[in-house]
């Protein structure tokens, strides 16, 4: 069974690299991960994992230059793709193997996070939200945040993808976050998954290269992040099924 989650949020900062490496670490307790850094233009999935000196990465496989298989690291008890981020890389990737990328991992894996791109300004940048079963929205508690979120499961069910949930990021502790969560629950599909708080466990662990659920597992936000991680129930979908729809899937036009 496999199932693809995008963690996306329409604006960059939110969280979504912090949010998919720890969603990923909780789920990886119970399931086999595979986390792709399908942010190719921005990447940042390697700093946040101790990947930053490997040679291949998602942009080799991109290119037509390196096989899935040699982009895959076990890393925090998950199978992690990283993105280079040479902007060389990123023009001779190109975006539309993805499907095939994904395709493949679907085979091994029982979920699939992937790291999506802020904008949502091309075909590569939506290609995570086409290909995903389900997003997850990564949000910071503020007006133009959700309003961006917004704009991500318009084009999410455009495409037929679900919405599995919100998860706020980066609360304060004199933020509404209860008149901002009911917003969110008026407006949004899924449920509000969890609220992780600003936070220093969550600068530290970047400034490690590790992932918040490696680096402070006792902190609140790890804790959210587990949280939010068990209100997501994975579904049972056939691999088979999944990598055929992932082949077919119809890339949106360049707009
Ligand atoms: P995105 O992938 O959406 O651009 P990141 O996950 O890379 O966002 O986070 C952007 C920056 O904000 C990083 O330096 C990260 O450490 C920091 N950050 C993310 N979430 C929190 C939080 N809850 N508390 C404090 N800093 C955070
Ligand atoms: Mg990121």
């Amino acid at each position: 069974m496999v199932e693809a989650f995008a963690v996306a949020s329409g604006k960059g900062g939110t969280g979504k690299t912090t949010s998919t490496l720890a969603l990923g670490m909780a789920l990886a307790e119970t399931h086999d991960v595979t986390v792709i850094d399908a942010d190719t233009g921005m990447a940042n999935v390697l700093f946040h994992a101790g990947l930053a000196d490997v040679e291949t990465t998602l942009h080799e496989v991109l290119a037509g230059d390196a096989a899935v298989e040699a982009a895959v690291y076990d890393r925090f008890g998950m199978r992690v793709v990283p993105c280079g981020t040479s902007l060389a890389g990123f023009e001779r990737a190109d975006p539309t193997r993805l499907r095939e990328v994904v395709a493949t991992l679907a085979r091994e894996t029982d979920v699939i996070l992937l790291d999506s791109p802020a904008a949502l300004d091309s075909r590569s940048a939506v290609l995570p939200i086409v290909l995903a079963d389900r997003v997850i929205v990564v949000l910071q508690p503020t007006v133009p945040s959700l309003s961006d979120g917004l704009k991500v499961q318009e084009y999410a069910l455009t495409y037929g993808t679900g919405i599995a949930g919100v998860v706020f990021n980066r609360v304060a502790d004199d933020e509404d976050i209860e008149g901002v969560a009911r917003k969110a629950g008026q407006y949004f599909e899924g449920e509000t998954l969890a609220s992780v708080p600003e936070s220093d466990a969550v600068r530290a662990a970047r400034r490690a290269g590790k992932p918040l659920l490696a680096h402070a597992p006792a902190s609140t936000a790890a804790q959210r992040f587990r949280e939010a991680a068990s209100g997501l129930t994975v579904r049972d979908i056939a691999s088979g099924d999944v990598a055929d729809r992932f082949r077919s899937a119809v890339i949106p036009e360049e707009s």
